[in-house]
């Protein structure tokens, strides 16, 4: 069928076809199909979406545009966790060596700048040293020696996706469920896992603002990779305030670390456990390998932390070194005393932006030690002139829009705050 007749189809508002999207995409990776043919189709789907087969279709026509990788000869269960984004979210980081401690297999492929700050790459990449863009070969190793290993999605991984992503960031077809669906999905399922956990931020410092928005898209997911024959749950987590108390690529690497060596922040550390429990739980009834220990306990007995340092060993990274370090640390005084009732993860972000800890635009230059730190939690009491973070510069930020950015994140209370709930809810 010409693909001006599949596009005038949704246009329409009719249901395509499997083999309709499957010869579709293999036309857009091949190049037989133009940019402006895609556009048009994306710009349908944004208009009149995609019933949970079709969205399934896509995902796996984006996912067979490239290769799958086939870890049978890996033990254990293979599990991965994706998180949709958010301020200071570094928990995979601490996460994939825990899930591997217990028994696990976790073949992470993560992402780079997440719009704001910088993705789990850029943080991993603060290590000096580590290596993100591992050989297949390399990748396998990895995952025998260490159990987890976290790596960029490569040329071979999804290529769809990857054009289609680029195409949608400019022909304003970023927000549609099932556009957004197909390209998680896609890049998660090519990883060969067996079951997956989703996290899906709800709030200011994320993709989805509203709880409704929030459930949409994490229904859907979880439809499609049941659909695909995978276990696969997620949580909606709050990021109406960062997670955590770093945002920033060095300084979250240190906060991990901590959360490795048993401490941390309590929501991060609290939140890395709760997802560790369920990528353990969702992969019940295969088989664990080394067996389901209590995540809680390998935080605090070491076993995380040491996965955490082989795996870091595995992709060239020195741990014994310095992260880097920004040459001014600025706190940002309370104006009043009482209690934090608003940390807004938004502005928070944006700041972070403006010290040079995110892109702008793809091909921005991030600066890895920049960002804040010492950031105080909603709930918590204050004192005048106490510091509501603290602001780690090189110097090469718009001062003025970094104060007018940040100072009217955080407001102060009289009355004291109930701390909002990190976890709102569960969808199977
Ligand atoms: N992350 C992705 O990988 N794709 C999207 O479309 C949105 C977020």
């Amino acid at each position: 069928m010409p693909p001006q007749w599949i596009i005038e189809k949704k246009r329409d508002g009719a249901e395509l076809g499997t083999e309709e999207i499957r010869a579709f995409i293999a036309g857009y990776t091949a190049g037989t199909i133009p940019d402006y043919q895609m556009s048009a189709l994306a710009m349908a789907i944004y208009f009149n979406g995609m019933t949970p087969r079709e969205t399934a279709d896509l995902t796996v026509a984006m996912m067979e545009s490239g290769k799958v990788i086939d870890p049978a000869q890996l033990p254990g269960a293979k599990v991965d966790k994706h998180s949709t984004g958010g301020i200071g979210d570094k928990i995979s980081i601490p996460l994939a060596p825990l899930v591997a401690s217990c028994g696990a297999t976790v073949p992470m492929i993560s992402g780079r700048g997440l719009g704001i700050t910088g993705g789990t790459l850029d943080k991993l990449e603060a290590i000096p040293g580590y290596r993100t863009g591992l050989s297949e070969s390399e990748f396998f190793q990895t995952l025998e020696t260490c159990g987890c290993s976290m790596i960029g999605q490569t040329a071979e991984i999804a290529p769809a996706d990857k054009k289609l992503y680029a195409l949608r960031d400019v022909t304003a077809t970023v927000p549609s469920i099932p556009l957004i669906v197909s390209s998680i999905m896609s890049k998660k399922m090519a990883e060969g896992i067996d079951a997956l956990v989703l996290d899906v931020k709800c709030g200011s410092g994320a993709f989805m603002k509203s709880l409704e928005e929030a459930r949409q898209l994490a229904r859907a997911l979880v439809d499609t990779g049941t659909a695909m024959g995978k276990k696969v749950i997620a949580l909606i987590t709050d990021m109406n305030q960062p997670l955590g108390r770093t945002v920033g690529n060095a300084l979250e690497i240190k906060e991990s670390l901590d959360i490795l060596n048993g401490n941390g922040p309590e929501d991060s550390q609290g939140l890395t456990i709760e997802l560790a429990t369920r990528m353990l739980a969702v992969a019940e009834g295969l088989d664990l390998g080394g067996g389901v220990e209590a995540p809680a306990l390998h935080l605090k007995n070491g076993a995380a932390l040491a996965t955490f340092r082989k795996m870091v060993a595995c992709h060239g990274g020195d741990l014994a070194a310095k992260l880097p370090k920004a040459g001014n640390q600025i706190p940002l005084p309370a104006p009043k005393s009482g209690y934090l009732s608003k940390a807004d993860a938004g502005a928070i972000g944006r700041a972070a932006l403006l010290l040079g800890a995110g892109r702008a635009k793809t091909n921005d230059a991030i600066d890895p030690a920049v960002g804040l730190s010492n950031l105080r939690k909603i709930g918590e009491p204050i004192e005048e002139g106490e510091p509501l973070c603290i602001i780690h510069s090189n110097g090469h930020e718009n001062e003025t829009a970094l104060f007018q950015t940040l100072k009217p994140a955080f407001e102060i209370a009289s009355d004291p705050v109930e701390p909002p709930p990190l976890i709102m809810e569960e969808i199977k």
